[in-house]
């Protein structure tokens, strides 16, 4: 989430929605006993509110089925929580719009054992809640050309912690791929799965432009089923007339891919411009990138017509602070 200040909107004041309540921030705590903060035992969702400055409007980018894959995820780690997809949303849009943003924010639904018991690893006995924050959000990754590495920590393998879910605790991998990139002084990590084919970035989706067609890892290569990832390969079909492939990648195809860019909910679409100091291609953002960036752009701030069904409209309700 950057370093954006998450307490106050302007001169509104956040709230969350916290033990089935809308509450001020400050007010949803949990106990240091709490479950997951001990064991990773959650799951989270990312969700983008692309601010349209002209029609005054917040547009929510595939909500449901965000809240779809959390469901997923609360089956596996079963956290059982009393609401369906469409009440996630309804609860998302109450809270985009009583929090009043007027910029683009990121949405932050977590549903996690609340359960105030240190030594039990039974998933089944430990009791589960939903909250929810919205915050202001800016440019994620802080630049809009990526020089990345390959990381030296491989993806955990679906035998080890669900990789089709977003759960709290795997993204210890994540965190620590992205902490060696960065202090190596690139910009992101690519990450092998165990095998040595490429899954993903740190919190993000692969793509690779070669032989004019799009290449993306398979799912079974221990990859996040990204929303971006669904997004960009219907935009390249239908938009673009692209063939999608979903294949083992190696490593060293991405040396030498015409265009590498990755998809993520807090990326957007940002090319890979060198891997390991290597140049992809001439260094310079590529034309399918190029391309699929303006088309996604504009369909997440409600300018695309033919896509509006993917985006959930909010007005921002103004509270006196
Ligand atoms: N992989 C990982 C590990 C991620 O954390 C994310 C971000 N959710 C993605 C891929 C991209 O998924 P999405 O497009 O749904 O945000």
């Amino acid at each position: 989430m950057g370093t954006e200040k998450a307490s106050v909107n302007g001169n509104q004041k956040l709230h969350a929605f916290f033990q089935g309540a809308v509450v001020p921030m400050d007010e949803a705590k949990v106990s240091v006993m709490t479950h997951a903060l001990h064991y990773g035992t959650a799951v989270f969702e990312g969700i983008r509110g692309n601010w349209n400055e002209e029609q005054g409007k917040m547009f929510i980018f595939r909500m449901r089925e965000h809240y779809e894959r959390l469901l997923r995820g609360c089956k596996i780690l079963l956290l059982d929580i009393p609401y369906t997809a469409d009440q996630l949303c309804d609860v998302t849009v109450d809270l985009v719009e009583r929090n009043g943003h007027q910029s683009d924010i990121y949405i932050r639904p977590l549903v996690y054992k609340s359960a105030e018991v240190v030594a039990n690893l039974k998933l089944q006995e430990l009791a589960s809640d939903f909250t929810l924050i919205t915050v202001p959000f800016g440019n994620y990754l802080g630049t809009d050309i990526l020089r990345c590495c390959t990381s030296s920590w491989r993806r955990v393998d679906d035998n080890m912690i669900p990789t089709q879910i977003k759960s709290a605790g795997i993204y210890v991998n994540s965190l620590l791929a992205k902490t060696e990139a960065t202090l190596a002084g690139f910009d992101e990590a690519i990450i092998l799965n165990q095998d040595g084919h490429v899954s993903e970035g740190s919190g993000e989706n692969v793509f690779m432009v070669s032989g004019g067609k799009l290449h993306t890892p398979r799912i079974e290569d221990n990859v996040l089923p990204g929303i971006t990832r669904e997004t960009i390969m219907q935009l390249a079909q239908a938009e673009m007339g692209l063939e999608v492939v979903e294949r083992s990648i190696d490593r060293s195809e991405l040396y030498l891919a015409d265009e590498v860019f990755l998809t993520g909910t807090a990326a957007h679409l940002t090319p890979v411009v060198e891997l390991d100091c290597r140049p992809i291609a001439n260094g310079e953002a590529g034309p399918v990138a190029t391309e699929l960036q303006k088309l996604y752009f504009d369909i997440v701030v409600g300018r695309n017509p033919k896509y509006l069904h993917w985006c959930t409209t909010v007005v921002p309700r103004m509270v006196p602070a």
